[in-house]
């Protein structure tokens, strides 16, 4: 069989171009969106997120900017910042750039953040609203993975998808985004994770894959059924000879999966365009709901 690609680079595109109006709409009544993403530590991995969210910022004359902290900052001065920038009405967005340095607990400043500038989603508020069926702001990959599926016209009503991870970031809000009544949802959704028995078992049946392990090659052309259509996460770097150093790749074995697949996201330049997009869709989001 082949395999179509769920390239996200049009798709976001797609999606930059609907903002333009949206934050032309802003600019007439006086308002630039600005996130601010709060970075603690070195994590090179870390850096190069937050200088890609800023670059498509700046591209979309949107405002971002990058709050550095010292990897070992203490919680009262993290707990300073988040208040200032709740109380900063030039402020739309606030984004705590995960994971944190090991003395933080990431609970202890998400439920902090002003739940109308959490753009991440995962404010308790907002992920109550999600499950409720009432979302404000839904997490920028889960809401990727959604308008990725949606773009290339792949119907989930009905079908049976197994969602691999457990987070609060991926697994569980796109399980429950899913298997909602809304005009993109009811599908019926397996969340399977690291105590899953025999994962294959529930892989084999699905007409829909989504991983977010990262574990590369977890998902092999054996654990899938001819046709399926995969969506992969995972971002995993392995180690080489090239001038990087490294190469990235997603949680599925590409090369032996695509066989089988009849759609395939992937890594890079699947997922992880769309989930900057949804960021900037977020803050503008939260810019509108400012005027509000
Ligand atoms: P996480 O790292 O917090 O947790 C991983 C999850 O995988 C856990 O819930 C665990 O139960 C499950 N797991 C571990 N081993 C397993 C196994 N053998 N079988 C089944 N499940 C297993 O999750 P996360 O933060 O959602 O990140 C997952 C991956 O997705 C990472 O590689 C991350 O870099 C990537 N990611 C990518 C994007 C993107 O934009 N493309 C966004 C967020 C995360």
């Amino acid at each position: 069989m082949s395999s179509n690609l769920l390239l996200g680079k049009p798709v976001a595109e797609k999606h930059y171009s609907l903002m333009k109006k949206r934050i032309l709409e802003l600019k007439n009544k006086g308002i630039v969106p600005k996130l601010v993403v709060i970075l603690i530590g070195n994590n090179p991995a870390s850096r190069i997120y937050v200088n890609s969210k800023a670059k498509m910022f700046k591209n979309l004359n949107c405002l971002s900017e990058i709050k550095k902290l010292d990897e070992r900052v203490s919680k009262k001065n993290l707990l300073k910042l988040i208040e200032e920038l709740n109380n900063n009405k030039n402020v739309h967005g606030i984004l705590l750039q995960l994971p944190l340095p090991k003395h933080l607990d990431s609970n202890d400043f998400l439920s902090k953040i002003n739940p109308m500038k959490d753009v991440d989603g995962f404010h308790p508020e907002n992920s109550g609203l999600l499950f409720q069926g009432n979302p404000r702001f839904i997490p920028c990959t889960p809401l990727g993975c959604v308008k990725i599926l949606e773009h290339y016209k792949i119907d989930i009503k009905s079908k049976y998808i197994v969602v691999i991870g457990r987070s609060n970031i991926v697994g569980k809000p796109i399980t429950s985004l899913l298997s909602q009544p809304f005009k993109f949802g009811n599908a019926t959704v397996t969340l399977c994770h690291s105590h899953t028995t025999n994962l294959s078992s529930y892989t084999k049946l699905a007409d829909i894959i989504i991983s977010a392990v990262g574990k590369p090659s977890l998902i092999k052309n054996d654990m899938v059924k001819n046709g399926c259509i995969i969506l992969d996460v995972g971002i995993n770097r392995i180690n080489d000879s090239s001038d990087k150093g490294y190469h990235i790749v997603g949680d599925v074995d590409f090369p032996s999966v695509v066989e089988k697949a009849s759609y395939i996201s992937p890594v890079p330049g699947g997922i992880g365009p769309m989930t900057i997009s949804m960021l900037v869709h977020n803050t503008i989001l939260a810019a509108e709901l400012s005027t509000k």
